[in-house]
């Protein structure tokens, strides 16, 4: 459902992703994980264009776009492929001037035109899945960082889209707040959510991946089954970094 050829992103002349490609399939759980500075982030941006690749071409559903250096892109292709891809950041980017409730309603009654009693109907489900349906008047800062992440989390579902990314959506986390999150996803994938997640927790991404893509200095440098990166590869730049995480 999502395809990504060849794609190249610089910054300021310094190339970060150094032709990107990469099919991920409906249905299932990507993990990219890499070194810092590898270019995860940036891959990331490029799929929901935060950040428009100079060069190669991607596909998101039935939305294709082709990049050209200096050459922008239609608002109309842009919004089509922004409107498939939900996002969940690290640090959350709740509205803090707006209640989890409110959080969730937002995008539903401005973008997409739903009457506000149906986006609460939905707002108030999706707060009863993430497990904080009694939380639905707490503002931002009256919420923990799990909390809050996990009402980001729900914000994205609000929108209905075919694919979430996530980028380290655990690690401003304090460790004891990581696993409610990491159920939160855990049963999204079980639900057949397509997703594709930064993350350096490699046992969650040993547990829930479909796929597992490592990216160093922006190429993909070996991607497989969970199994087959973390157990069996024999690429001595992957087996260098699980080398230093363990
Ligand atoms: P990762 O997520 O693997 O840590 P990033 O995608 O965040 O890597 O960053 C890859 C490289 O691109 C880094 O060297 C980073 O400094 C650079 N970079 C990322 N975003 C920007 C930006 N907006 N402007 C300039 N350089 C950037």
């Amino acid at each position: 459902m999502i395809q990504l050829e060849h794609l190249h992103k610089q910054f300021h002349g310094v190339p970060v992703l150094n032709g990107i490609d990469l099919i991920i399939d409906k249905g299932k759980t990507t993990v990219i994980i890499g070194p810092s500075g590898s270019g995860k982030t940036t891959l990331l941006r490029c799929l929901n264009l935060l950040e428009i690749p100079e060069k190669g071409k991607l596909t998101v559903g039935d939305s294709r776009v082709a990049f050209k250096p200096g050459e922008k892109l239609e608002h109309r292709t842009m919004m089509a492929i922004r409107k498939q891809t939900g996002m969940v950041f690290q640090n959350y980017n709740l509205f803090p001037h707006l209640t989890a409730l409110g959080n969730l309603m937002e995008g539903q009654v401005i973008v997409q035109r739903k009457s506000v009693k149906e986006a609460r109907s939905v707002s108030l489900a999706l707060l009863e899945k993430v497990g904080l349906r009694d939380r639905a008047d707490s503002y931002p800062h009256e919420l923990s960082g799990g909390q809050q992440q996990r009402v980001g989390i729900a914000r994205a579902l609000a929108l209905n889209p075919q694919v979430i990314l996530f980028d380290e959506p655990t690690s401003a986390l304090d460790p004891e707040l990581v696993g409610d999150v990491l159920q939160v996803m855990k049963d999204l994938a079980a639900e057949g959510m397509t997703m594709i997640i930064v993350t350096h927790e490699m046992g969650f991404a040993r547990e829930v991946a479909d796929q597992v893509v490592f990216m160093d200095q922006g190429i993909i440098v070996e991607r497989g089954a969970p199994d087959d990166v973390f157990g069996r590869s024999r690429n001595e730049r992957t087996l260098q970094f699980l080398r230093k995480i363990q």
